[in-house]
């Protein structure tokens, strides 16, 4: 389904190459998606999705889609369903593979067990702050908590007891009994539980005690039997402490890799700071056409080829990058170019009327609904008298280089006829309606005699067309990385400009056939999609992108220097 170009093998797949000739996994391949529920779904997760679902497709094997919900404070339902659909929408499917972290805090709980049985774990009672303190820096080693040494019989009783709701939030921790002057921060003796009576959405109230990520992801990897454990960078140096996990219980022990994550110019990536944002209401929720949200991108327009080929494109590596909007926006329009329809649409619209065209006459125009694909043939037009045009397609005193419709001068309606501009009505100054002549001889857009024009214009037939809200987008912040701006918010680098709503546009009569999220192309204007606000009275359209290509041009002046 996708283009068949060749990307060089990333490390990733060149470990799991070299671990199936060594026969590590018996050659099972066996990754795992898992997202925390605390927030809709990125692009940087879409590039995880892609890698982990893709692997296990190349590789014949398989990929879990695991909710990694172990913190009963951030969790949603409706965060759970937002992310089984985004993934679904992008073309992956986990088959009977869906899992739940929590549903293995029974069995999480018998492991905790086992290492206090073995002198691997204790309860302290030092409170968080000391805690950190005790813990020293990467200059100064830790000491040890005056709870440390507690009798293994100790352990049990007040961990059980912890479980059982006798203490308060924050009195007690489990900790592992590793090394408090290890040179890695991340083993000496980290957290592994601690009481927190909240409510959580799927186990209820069953739980106060909840297990912290490191030591619980890799139980969960064990339990389901992962291969490979992909994960971002920023967990690089908690790989030792998964390791130790694994081999204090004895259990199966996949191995985790690290990539760095996605990070894109103009926006932010991260479910915290969008929070922000749309509990701030600076977007409108979650799927605001704005936000690098699957569910954004979605409603602005892009496919899910095209993301599929961006997160391809962008490759997997071991150092952090950041990579260009206009690139992810180069691939949008390279795939809606191939796929969307072309209709014709006004943005801002300027009547004009034919004079010689005889009034109440229609007629049917053909036209060509993608110049790139001739299998998705063509559509009728339809033409007439009176028109809108784009006020911008006017101008009454043209500088030099403006070859669009003036005075006295002759342009193309595409797919239609010459016509050339006799008189212009103004009011206040502005023009708000021309008189035009077109020549019959013209139609489907050539003139027999040979005679040309210097453009094309677009137009639509104003008893025909039907009326629009369009919203235009521009970059959400703007600057290039807002959130990396030392002793800023990065809500302050919001474009007050990103959203333009025009809400008086005249488009073809054909866009009322089309459905909520259907893509499509504007001549000349860009590529759009059906907002899924639209009803049968009042049709909402998304500009998805423009159709100039900085990026390509980009390219194009890197190449030649
Ligand atoms: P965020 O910081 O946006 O909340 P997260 O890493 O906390 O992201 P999780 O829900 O824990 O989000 O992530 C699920 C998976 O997606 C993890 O394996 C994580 O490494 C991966 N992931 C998250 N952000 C990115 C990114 N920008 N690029 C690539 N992978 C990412
Ligand atoms: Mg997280």
């Amino acid at each position: 389904m996708e283009s068949t170009e060749q990307v060089t093998k990333d490390f990733i797949r060149e470990i799991i190459d070299e671990d199936n000739k060594t026969n590590k996994y018996n050659g099972r391949v066996h990754t795992r998606f898992p997202p925390e529920p605390n927030g809709y779904l990125h692009i940087g997760h879409a590039k995880s999705i892609c890698l982990n679902f893709g692997i296990a497709e190349e590789y014949k094997g398989f990929c879990n889609l695991r909710f990694d919900d172990t913190n009963p404070a951030k969790e949603e339902q409706e965060y759970v369903q937002s992310i089984i659909d985004n993934v679904k929408w992008l073309g992956f499917d986990w088959e009977d593979r869906l899992f739940f972290a929590s549903d293995y805090f029974p069995q999480m709980y018998e492991y905790a067990l086992q290492l206090i049985k073995t002198g691997k774990a204790y309860v302290d009672d030092l409170p968080a702050d000391q805690i950190t303190e005790y813990r020293g820096n990467l200059t100064k080693p830790g000491k040890n908590s005056p709870f440390r040494d507690r009798s293994i019989e100790e352990n049990l009783d007040l961990f059980q007891r912890m479980k059982a709701g006798e203490f308060a939030d924050g009195q007690k921790v489990l900790r592992a009994k590793i090394d408090m002057s290890h040179p890695n921060l991340n083993m000496r003796d980290p957290v592994m539980y601690r009481i927190l009576h909240a409510s959580h959405h799927r186990s209820g109230d069953a739980w106060c005690i909840y297990p912290m990520y490191d030591w619980a992801h890799g139980l969960e990897d064990s339990l389901e039997g992962i291969t490979h454990s992909i994960c971002t960078l920023e967990f690089e140096n908690h790989r030792p402490l998964y390791d130790w996990f694994l081999d204090a219980l004895g259990v199966y022990h996949p191995q985790q890799i690290e990539f760095a994550r996605l990070n894109l110019t103009y926006t932010v990536m991260s479910k915290r700071l969008l929070l922000q944002l749309v509990d701030g209401n600076f977007v409108c929720g979650w799927d605001d056409p704005r936000l690098p949200t699957i569910s954004g991108m979605r409603r602005r327009g892009y496919s899910p080829s095209a993301i599929r080929l961006f997160c391809k494109r962008i490759g997997v590596a071991k150092f952090n990058s950041i990579v260009d909007f206009e690139f992810l926006e180069h691939n949008i329009r390279e795939d809606l170019n191939k796929t969307a329809p072309r209709f014709m649409g006004v943005l801002r619209p300027l009547k004009i009327i034919i004079d010689n065209y005889p009034a109440g006459q229609t007629e049917e125009l053909e036209a060509v609904n993608n110049p790139e694909d001739p299998g998705m043939g063509s559509r009728k037009i339809p033409f007439s008298q009176t028109l809108y045009i784009e006020q911008d397609d006017f101008m009454e005193n043209p500088p030099k280089d403006y070859y669009r419709l003036a005075p006295g001068r002759e342009v193309r309606l595409r797919y239609a006829y010459f016509i050339k501009c006799t008189d212009v009505i103004k009011k206040d100054g502005k023009p708000i309606e021309l008189h035009c002549t077109y020549d019959p001889a013209t139609k489907g857009g050539y003139a027999p005699d040979g005679r040309k024009v210097k453009s094309t214009i677009h137009w639509v037939s104003a008893s025909h067309a039907i009326p629009a809200e369009t919203r235009l987008y521009d970059r959400l912040f703007t600057i290039a990385d807002p959130a990396g701006q030392k002793g800023a918010d990065f809500k302050e680098f919001l474009n007050p400009h990103s959203l333009e709503a025009l809400r008086d546009c005249r488009v073809e009569p054909a866009i009322a056939t089309l459905n909520a999220f259907d893509r499509f192309q504007f001549e000349r204007l860009g590529y759009f999609c059906v907002d899924p606000s639209t009803t049968k009275n009042a049709l909402v359209l998304n500009r998805t992108v423009e159709l100039r290509d900085s990026w390509a041009k980009h390219q194009k002046t890197a190449q030649k220097k």
